[in-house]
């Protein structure tokens, strides 16, 4: 067996530190050829000494000189490549069979697009890309000849269940066997709160998600539900599935991690503990089965399974992106840009939890009343994510 080698772009983050996880239990299968990090150059530091990565990304020469200063002695440097640029060469590099894509936000767009380009196996955890630029980024898959594999656990468990003749390519059309995507949603921390009291929650409180560690932007995404949102926009260009055969439930246990709905009535779905290693080690042993590291699940000491319709008053971020999905390409990068203003806003103590909501209709009511060059290239769609970005950062203002 040839080992894969494997670039992370977003190491240092919480998707990517899992992945690194799982990597380290399979020596004989994968090595580490490049890891890339905005910030946090000290863990950086770390995880390429201790993954012996050959490559590393960081954005600029600060991060740069910072990477070398603190390398200890003993081993040579990594080559050291610089910004979006080096992210691109870098998910494209020869050397490089599987990609995993990690960065948080619509900023991976263009290192995964290059990855697709260039034939690479992409496992994608990011979804944003999917949801700024889906038909651009499908075409590079097919085009490039890549492989994809979706990493996110809700559309890995419905690619685990879609009809076998699916897997390993990308859906043209939908499966005429498939009546229903059905994607399940913790709820997040405030799904019973009063919903009085959520104009005064804390950052700290809507990251703290019951079932999931992960990064902060999509923790807050996670209790606002714009996180669902996102995945019923990455669920539709995935799987080919209009918007009207795709829904979404509350599943406050985070087990059944999403399901199938065949035209017969079967319903099929994919179970396991609330740990994104098991999506990965999918990813990357596919199509064999790996050990992931996860605890397995005991079905019979679980308390019940609920399941209950998603209210759209609490969760507004839902509703928008179900109408934006109805609406247009544009309506999709307004919402994705102004959600990824809002939520940083949030967490800077900016702006209050209600209004993240608010900010997003505002810019897609305006995006979507403006005229802009079809969205058939990465450029266009990068012009228009920046665009919205700027209408967001007033709407934070005055929201
Ligand atoms: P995170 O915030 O923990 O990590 C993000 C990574 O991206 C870090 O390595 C950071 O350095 C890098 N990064 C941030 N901004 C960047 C920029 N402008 N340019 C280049 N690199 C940048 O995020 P995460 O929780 O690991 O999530 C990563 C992606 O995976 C997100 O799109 C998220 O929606 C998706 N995802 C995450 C989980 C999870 O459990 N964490 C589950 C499903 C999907
Ligand atoms: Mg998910």
């Amino acid at each position: 067996m040839e080992t894969q080698q494997v670039c992370i772009l977003g190491a240092t983050g919480s998707i990517g530190r899992s992945t690194l996880d799982v990597i380290a239990m399979h020596p004989d299968r994968f090595e580490v050829y490049a890891l890339t990090a905005f910030n946090n150059i000290d863990t950086l530091v770390r995880l390429a000494w201790e993954s012996r990565a050959q490559v590393v990304v960081v954005p600029d020469q600060v991060a740069l000189r910072r990477f070398t200063t603190l390398w200890p002695a003993g081993r040579s440097l990594p080559e050291i490549r610089l910004g979006q640029q080096g992210l691109c060469e870098t998910a494209a590099d020869p050397a490089v069979d599987t990609v995993m894509a990690a960065i948080v936000g619509a900023a991976c767009l263009p290192s995964v697009i290059s990855a697709a380009r260039a034939g690479k196996r992409i496992l994608l955890a990011n979804k944003e890309a999917l949801v700024a630029a889906g038909a651009v980024f499908l075409d590079a898959v097919r085009s490039g000849g890549a492989q994809l594999l979706p990493i996110d656990s809700e559309h890995n468990a419905i690619y685990q269940c879609m009809p076998a003749e699916l897997l390993g390519q990308v859906a043209e059309a939908p499966h005429p066997a498939v009546k229903k995507l059905i994607l399940t949603a913790s709820g997040g921390p405030f799904r019973a709160m009063p919903l009085q009291q959520l104009s005064s929650v804390t950052p700290e409180q809507a990251c703290m998600h019951p079932n999931w560690v992960m990064g902060k932007k999509i923790s807050v995404d996670s209790a606002t539900m714009a996180n669902k949102g996102l995945e019923v926009i990455e669920a539709h260009w995935l799987f080919s599935m209009p918007v009207e055969q795709i829904s979404v439930v509350i599943h406050p246990q985070s087990v059944v991690h999403s399901m199938v709905e065949y035209v017969d009535g079967s319903v099929l779905s994919q179970m396991a503990a609330p740990d994104m290693r098991v999506p990965i080690a999918y990813g990357l042993g596919f199509p064999e089965r790996i050990h992931s590291g996860s605890a397995h699940l005991d079905l019979a000491a679980q308390n019940a399974l609920e399941f209950e319709t998603p209210c759209f008053e609490r969760f507004p971020a839902l509703r928008l992106a179900f109408e934006a999905l109805g609406t247009s390409q544009e309506a999709c990068v307004a919402l994705n840009a102004a959600n990824e203003v809002a939520v940083e806003q949030f967490l800077h103590g900016k702006l209050n939890y209600i209004d993240i909501a608010q900010v997003v209709e505002k810019t897609i009511d305006r995006v979507v009343g403006e005229s802009f060059e079809p969205l058939s290239t990465l450029d266009a769609v990068l012009a228009l994510d920046e665009h919205a970005r700027k209408l967001a950062q007033q709407f934070c203002l005055h929201p």
